[in-house]
């Protein structure tokens, strides 16, 4: 209640901008994720890796559009192919040279990547790469994971929910490769593809197992299953994403977030023999449309981005740097007098309310949701900007002073509420 009545009172303007968006727009947002009670904040500009609230706050972005931002907001090598994107005029309908170079870079960095092809969003790349595999196997049926999130119109019934996704499926338990060859012998006769992510993003960055991924891998490759790794939020785990990382090689790869450059985007990609049958040349070809698919200024700044910005050796940078901050933040946890871990890989981390090892969402029982509201609202006042749910995404614009910030904020939540809890 008192971190409720103190976030009011910084924050009247949102508020007020919060009631007017809330006439024309349920629950003020077109986004439920940002959605924050008791009013999401609003932000009116953005530089580097901060933003800047409509009462007139500057926080540190940590949220990083929930790893989209990874190349912060001012980028000035994306800024100028954007800028050189706007002056070539921008609804073109028809192809571009930047169309072939990203989908080039995105084909010689990501080892299950032959062929590729561009959507607007992850959840899009997701409704592809499982439709491609049901078309190419004449079987119907996905296996998902428990806490797995592929996208917004792909929910396989976690939570009840009128949207479902438009497959049948089946739900196996993560890290689990017992419960989960069950499952798989039992559908196999059914299964199309299976569709996991390398580590749970939105889950809380629940990290697979690699001996589990590679149990899966050589089940789905004796079954003639299609093994599909959702890299949307995971591909920046390296240069080549977690596949190059573990040295699992799926058979397709779905791609979203950052590799836009800021800008929407999504791609599945893969086998070439499994992404010819896009190939209009093809007899009983299969189409496959959007009018943004290939638009300028996603292909310019992504294109920019990928082969200027995030290069290996960047990648391979920014994730030693998040190894060390999340180890840091991982001793002021175990310091704490309340159960706390922050769980992740590289760039990507997630704090979570209990010190059992957390394998999958199951573990996540018993992880105090009070705490974590707090930690939510302490961070806020120390001007940090996480997500809700805890999760902490790192930038290329972020340094030391950025890191101190974030490690001074998490030590004061925990001086604060130790003595509470
Ligand atoms: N897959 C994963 C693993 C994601 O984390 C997300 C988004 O958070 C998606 C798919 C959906 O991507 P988009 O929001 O671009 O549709």
């Amino acid at each position: 209640e008192q971190a409720h009545e103190r976030y009011r009172n910084r924050n009247p303007l949102s508020l007020a901008q919060h009631q007017k968006a809330a006439k024309v727009m349920p629950g003020g947002n077109t986004r439920t994720v940002l959605f924050s009670d008791p009013f999401p904040i609003t932000l009116v500009c953005s530089q580097g890796c901060q933003v800047t609230s409509i009462d007139g706050d500057t926080y540190i972005d940590y949220l990083g559009e929930f790893t989209a931002g990874l190349y912060g907001h001012s980028d000035p090598v994306i800024r100028q192919a954007v800028v050189d994107a706007l002056d070539s005029g921008w609804v073109r309908g028809g192809h571009i040279p930047q169309e072939e170079t990203l989908a080039s870079l995105i084909c010689s960095r990501f080892p299950s990547v032959e062929m590729v092809r561009f959507t607007n969003s992850g959840t899009e790349a997701n409704l592809y790469a499982i439709s491609t595999a049901c078309a190419v196997t004449g079987r119907s049926k996905v296996m998902v994971f428990e806490g797995g999130y592929h996208g917004g119109v792909l929910m396989f019934g976690a939570t009840p929910s009128p949207i479902v996704a438009p497959y049948e499926f089946v739900r196996a338990p993560y890290n689990d490769w017992e419960g989960t060859e069950a499952l798989l012998r039992a559908n196999a006769d059914d299964l199309a593809c299976v569709l996991i992510e390398p580590m749970q993003g939105s889950a809380g960055c629940i990290v697979a197992e690699p001996a589990f991924l590679q149990a899966i891998r050589d089940w789905t490759t004796a079954n003639d299953v299609v093994l599909i790794f959702d890299e949307v939020m995971t591909s920046r785990l390296s240069g080549g994403g977690l596949q190059q990382l573990h040295g699992i090689t799926p058979d397709m790869t779905t791609l979203g977030k950052y590799i836009g450059g800021g800008f929407s985007f999504g791609a599945f990609g893969g086998r070439q023999d499994l992404m010819q049958i896009y190939d209009p040349l093809q007899p009983g070809y299969v189409a496959h449309a959007g009018t943004f698919n290939n638009n300028v200024f996603t292909m310019s700044a992504g294109a920019a981005g990928l082969s200027q910005v995030y290069t290996q050796e960047a990648a391979t940078a920014l994730n030693q740097r998040g190894d060390v901050l999340r180890t840091r933040l991982n001793r002021i946890a175990q310091n704490a007098p309340f159960p706390m871990q922050f769980t992740g890989i590289g760039s990507l981390m997630n704090v979570h309310m209990t010190s059992e090892p957390v394998r999958s969402i199951r573990d996540l029982t018993h992880s105090n949701a009070v705490l974590r509201d707090l930690f939510y609202f302490e961070l806020l006042e120390q001007n940090i900007w996480p997500t809700r749910r805890g999760m902490l995404n790192l930038s290329l614009p972020m340094g030391d002073t950025e890191f101190d910030a974030l490690a001074r904020a998490v030590q004061r939540f925990v001086d604060q509420y130790g003595r509470l809890f």
